[in-house]
């Protein structure tokens, strides 16, 4: 009988969480006078202590005993083989994913929510506040605070809001409150409104607000969480990839390829991470970050300055960036509908060590339809992207003659998903095709921000 999952025991999870930090060198934030921004500058938003893991370059981060936990409510999490999908597609490659979708929000967000509500908790934070678009990143904190006993206040783009109404009855059934954006409970919501009271809202709108809103708390008891993007978040997810080491190394195989759909850039470093480091240390590898062609940062957009968010209250990052203004088109993953790329993963790409695709929106249905009629499981729109990419790879490991080892994460379901696959079957779901010119238009707004430096880690 041929292997179909590879599972950990509770006492093999990775007690140490790996920061890539110490192995590339990334360009520091720059805070409005173009100086690299101090930890203190942040306090407001962010706890000290995760603060410290932001700018930390050690190498490996112990995993507080109180977070492995709540992780083990669902962790670790399956290394599957998809032999029903390599018998589709008849190739001779070994195709295995780590199943994010098994957490109880139905993702890999869960995987930093959980550090991020114990670490406030132990910092003295009584409530936190966040954003979340299609209502992925908002259940998952929601539930993360619920197992703290920590307040979370979610601010969702009105749209997504009116479309997706189960996301926010889970925020609530977990205790979080979830919140129209833009509201009248802050300036920057009211400020929207009375522009346009008709507004469908937009992430940069609603991350103004909840920042607002725990900068404005006097108390000091509540800060800002974020779900992506940042070096910790990254951090914390690495436990997806350090998990699937120990799982390959159990049935004696090694990966040739690493894929991961990327928004921000979370659950492709979470798996890819670990791997990363091996190739640093000289195993060959490829590692594919995968993305909408309607929202093309890391094949497409520069290696620049921006800030993270549309207001531009952030820092500037160092990263691959569409420009902070750009409104990328209505696609069904809304995960993936980001102007920029999380630093770390953006600096991989910048020298060389990820390589990155992308893939349209009709590709990435046409195989997730696949996936859902071999493997069973319905998948997230956004791991649609990761599935085409994988197709792509086992298509031509069978035209090449060669057993490959592909690896995957299935960052999550797509059961809250399902008027999109609705579109797909009845042929009303189309691709979005940007022109160069509208991506150099977006892209004036950070001409005149400083440029970073071209790092080389090795
Ligand atoms: C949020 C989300 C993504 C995109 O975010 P990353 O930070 O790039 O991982 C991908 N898949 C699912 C299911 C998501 O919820």
């Amino acid at each position: 009988m041929e292997i179909r999952k590879v599972f950990l025991n509770e006492d093999e999870t990775p007690r140490k969480w790996y920061n890539i930090l110490a192995d590339i060198r990334v360009n520091p934030p720059l805070g409005p006078d173009g100086k690299p921004v101090s930890p203190d500058a942040l306090a407001p938003v962010f706890p000290m202590n995760l603060i410290e893991q932001e700018v930390s370059t050690e190498r490996w981060i112990d995993i507080p005993e109180p977070v492995l936990d709540v992780l083990h409510i669902w962790r670790p999490s399956p290394l599957v083989r998809a032999r029903n999908m390599e018998k589709a597609l008849g190739t001779p490659a070994k195709i295995y994913f780590k199943n994010e979708s098994l957490s109880p929000p139905g993702s890999h967000k869960p995987n930093t929510a959980v550090p991020q509500a114990y670490y406030n908790k132990v910092f003295g934070i009584e409530r936190l506040t966040t954003e979340t678009g299609a209502g992925q990143w908002g259940s998952a904190l929601s539930f993360a605070c619920s197992q703290f006993g920590i307040k979370c206040r979610v601010y969702m783009v009105r749209v997504s809001f009116d479309q997706k109404p189960y996301r926010k009855s889970m925020m609530e059934v977990w205790g979080g409150k979830c919140i129209a954006s833009p509201s009248q409970e802050t300036k920057a919501g009211r400020d929207a409104l009375e522009k346009d009271p008709d507004t469908p809202g937009s992430l940069g709108i609603a991350i103004s607000e909840a920042i607002e809103t725990a900068v404005g708390d006097t108390s000091g008891k509540t800060r800002y969480s974020l779900g992506s993007v940042l070096n910790h978040v990254m951090l914390h997810q690495t436990i997806i990839g350090l998990e699937a080491q120990k799982q390959f190394k159990k049935i004696g195989e090694y990966p040739d390829i690493v894929i991961g759909c990327a928004g921000g850039g979370s659950n492709f470093a979470g798996l890819a991470f670990p791997f990363v480091h091996d190739k640093i240390n000289g195993k060959e590898i490829e590692i594919l970050p995968v993305e909408p062609a309607a929202c093309p940062t890391l094949t497409r957009a520069p290696f620049v300055y921006d800030h993270g968010d549309t207001a531009g209250y952030t820092p500037l990052l160092a990263m691959h960036s569409l420009g902070h203004t750009f409104v990328p088109p209505p696609l069904h993953a809304g995960g993936l509908r980001y102007h920029g790329m999380a630093p770390a993963v953006s600096q991989l790409v910048a020298e060389g060590l990820a390589t990155p695709k992308s893939v349209t929106q009709l590709e990435a249905y046409e195989a997730g339809m696949l996936l859902a009629r071999t493997e069973g499981i319905i998948p997230a729109p956004e791991t649609n992207h990761a599935l085409a990419c994988v197709v792509n790879e086992a298509r031509k490991a069978k035209e090449e003659g060669k057993e490959k080892i592909i690896v995957f994460t299935w960052s999550g379901h797509g059961l809250l998903d399902l008027s999109a696959y609705d579109k797909f079957l009845s042929g009303t779901l189309s691709n979005f095709v940007l022109s160069d010119e509208e991506i150099a238009k977006s892209e004036e707004i950070f001409m005149n921000y400083p440029k970073p430096e071209f790092l080389k880690s090795r």
